[in-house]
């Protein structure tokens, strides 16, 4: 299948500071001119997808068809295997009109343990990161990446954004919150396997679309 080619100017359609953080440094290195959803001064579209990629495309489509110009988005999420996925597409709205993260970290551990939910296999969870592009004549390219890993409790460190404390990866003995920016991204210089879902998706992105 033939992807087709980023060049030039870039939307990051994402109001979230701790995602367009981590998107620009991905995107560092590939010399693309990024400017954000915020910059720009565009409205946040609703998200009415059902799926991680439907909210991404809702939201790149959005940018894109206002801006005149390619847009990429991230839809994002914790999924916990003992809530059957949850909090999945709704990992923003669990931490309610305050964006307090704190709190959804605390909702998330108080319903795992009303299940009993003490053990690391009982405590499996994911992360899932969608990213589409989406041109402004409607083209679209797709990407997902996921990292596995076990519920923490209590959440550990302060470094990155959203539910990092609460994240272990497998085969890790420090949470996303207890990592930089970095080794979070996990990004190896010999194109093996990145860490983060983000990351993941992103060499999957720039493997099509940048190199
Ligand atoms: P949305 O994609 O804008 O609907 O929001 C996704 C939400 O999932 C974010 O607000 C974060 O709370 C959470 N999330 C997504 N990716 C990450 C991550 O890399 N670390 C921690 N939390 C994340």
């Amino acid at each position: 299948m033939s992807h087709r080619r980023l060049t030039g100017r870039l939307v990051i359609a994402t109001h979230n500071g701790g995602k367009l953080r981590e998107m620009r440094e991905l995107m560092a290195p590939y010399g693309i001119d990024c400017v954000s959803a915020g910059e720009l001064g565009l409205p946040e579209p609703e998200e009415t997808g059902v799926t991680f990629m439907e909210n991404a495309l809702i939201k790149a489509r959005a940018a894109a068809f206002a801006a005149n110009l390619p847009a990429l988005a991230d839809d994002s999420g914790l999924c916990v295997a003992a809530l059957d996925g949850a909090p999945g597409i709704y990992s923003a709205r669990w931490a309610g009109e305050s964006k307090d993260f704190t709190a959804a970290m605390a909702l998330v551990e108080e319903k795992v343990k009303a299940l009993g939910c003490t053990t690391p296999e009982q405590r499996k969870s994911w992360f899932i990161s969608a990213l589409a592009i989406v041109w402004p004549d409607g083209h679209s390219e797709e990407f997902e990446g996921r990292i596995d890993g076990v519920l923490v409790d209590p959440p550990r460190g302060t470094a990155g954004f959203g539910y990092d404390p609460c994240f272990l990866p497998e085969g890790h003995s420090r949470t996303f919150g207890e990592m930089t920016s970095d080794e979070k991204h996990g990004l190896p210089a010999d194109g093996s396997l990145a860490l983060s879902h983000r990351a993941r998706a992103f060499q999957m992105l720039a493997k099509a679309c940048l190199d």
